[in-house]
């Protein structure tokens, strides 16, 4: 076969795999039929001498790896917080790789270029952000959070009289860094990633909203008045709950603090008007972290990483290369992000926004938080389980009478197949967590969840 005939016939067998992939969603169980064992013997073995023609190899990856695939982009997988993958979004992503841009210089790339600004501009636009402010697509929350803490770290030294980049992190002021109890772990892995260490916890009530009382005695607390970042929350993994942004980002700013918001999935309550009192003040921060890969529903990976002041991002990211074509004003995506190199990540969110408008976006949030809320009221009509949270947003948090009853019912969950609604542990007890993250779910998918769990329920 000629290149021309043996590309298309791969990527006419991937379609077909993946349409094939994709209708089985709906009736499938979500988790996985094979085990890693089964599909290592089948996919493994010693790495072939010679050739296999490309159709073939895809061939044998669609019909070998299906059997040991998750529905995540079901409409019932509800662990984590995961979102699923809008069609646009995976056409849009297919191109990207087609294309096969590499994202990093603006100059080189112009429809990559006039993509990824028009989505910088247009997420700004939706999450009520300063419109002057930098943005970097990133692989994920968690590199936003880091990304995002780096210009932090930058700025708050340079405050203080002392250029890390020249002169590293090795005798500098030590960074105070402020954190709620319940913050997202990725929040202490990335303060590792930039050499800060350990964070200080500031109390939580009931909800898992940083408590401000106490984070303003913590801040008094600094006779040194020593550097200082507090991080905020927009969206608790277990209760859904949004910090004070409006209290607690004054009383940070009083102190000279820089103000972080992990809003991964949270952030997202500002698309719509009915949810947008959830997160009223957050756009006084200095930094925002979120992800596109979970409620905005496009492919991985995609995290979003946003700071007020280009300058500081460009300060923590960039860098300069003679053979590299650089933009004389300062543009390059790669001075917001940590790779030079990488994928045109923000097309399919371009795609995904164009395609809903913002009336789509307002709507698709607003629908994951009424399925949640349809979960908290179908769960109460179960006998001895409890809903521990306040469901403000679109995690709902459940108990049964003792935590080994919960973890029974976690298991008989899984092995009834019908919905993925998995274990935790919240504030000392086993619990259930429901996270509604994907676009794909419908009323019935919820009413096929609660059934499963009135079956597991009563067999516990
Ligand atoms: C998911 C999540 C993260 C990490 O995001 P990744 O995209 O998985 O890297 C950080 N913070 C919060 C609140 C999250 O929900």
């Amino acid at each position: 076969m000629g290149v021309d005939a043996d590309r298309d016939a791969a990527l006419a067998a991937a379609m077909r795999h993946a349409q094939a992939w994709l209708r089985s969603l709906d009736e499938r169980p979500v988790p996985a039929r094979a085990s890693i064992e089964e599909l290592t013997a089948i996919f493994g073995g010693s790495l072939p001498e010679g050739a296999t023609a490309a159709a073939d190899v895809i061939e044998l990856l669609g019909t070998h790896a299906e059997r040991g695939l998750v529905a995540i982009p079901s409409g019932r997988f509800f662990g984590f917080v995961i979102g699923a993958t809008y069609p646009v979004a995976l056409a849009a992503d297919w191109l990207v790789s087609a294309w096969d841009q590499n994202a990093g210089l603006r100059q080189v790339t112009p429809a990559n270029t006039a993509l990824e600004e028009t989505a910088a501009a247009w997420l700004l636009d939706l999450l009520g952000l300063p419109t002057s402010s930098a943005v970097g697509f990133v692989t994920g929350g968690t590199m936003a959070n880091f990304t995002c803490l780096a210009a932090a770290r930058g700025t708050v030294l340079r405050k203080a009289g002392w250029d890390e980049a020249r002169d590293g992190l090795s005798g500098a002021p030590r960074i105070r860094v402020l954190v709620g109890a319940e913050r997202h772990d990725t929040v202490d892995l990335s303060l590792r990633y930039l050499g800060l260490g350990m964070p200080e916890e500031v109390a939580a009530d009931a909800q898992g909203r940083i408590d401000i009382a106490a984070l303003e005695s913590a801040l008094a607390r600094d006779v040194e008045r020593r550097p200082t970042i507090v991080c905020l929350q927009a969206g608790n993994v277990h209760s859904g709950a949004f910090d004070d942004f409006a209290h607690a980002i004054a009383v940070a700013h009083r102190h000279g603090a820089w103000v972080h918001v992990d809003g991964a999935f949270g952030l997202w309550a500002a698309a719509s008007p009915m949810l947008k009192h959830l997160v009223a003040g957050v756009e006084q921060a200095d930094s925002w972290a979120t992800d596109a890969h979970k409620t905005l529903n496009v492919p991985y990976d995609c995290g979003v990483a946003i700071v007020r002041d280009p300058a500081a991002l460009r300060a923590a990211m960039g860098m300069h290369g003679e053979y590299l074509v650089m933009d004389e004003a300062g543009r390059d995506p790669y001075e917001r992000v940590p790779e030079l190199s990488r994928r045109a990540r923000a097309i399919p969110v371009w795609a995904v926004l164009r395609c809903l408008g913002r009336q789509g976006v307002a709507d698709l949030v607003e629908r994951l938080c009424g399925h949640a809320r349809a979960f908290a009221d179908g769960v109460a009509k179960i006998a001895d389980v409890e809903v521990l949270n306040d469901v403000v947003y679109t995690q709902v948090c459940l108990a049964f009478a003792d935590d080994a009853r919960t973890r029974r019912i976690v298991q008989r969950m899984l092995d009834d197949g019908t919905a993925w609604i998995t274990g935790s542990v919240w504030r000392g007890r086993a619990v259930l967590r429901i996270s509604v993250s994907s676009w794909a779910t419908t009323d019935a998918d919820v009413a096929r969840s609660l059934d499963a769990l009135r079956r597991a329920a009563a067999a516990a």
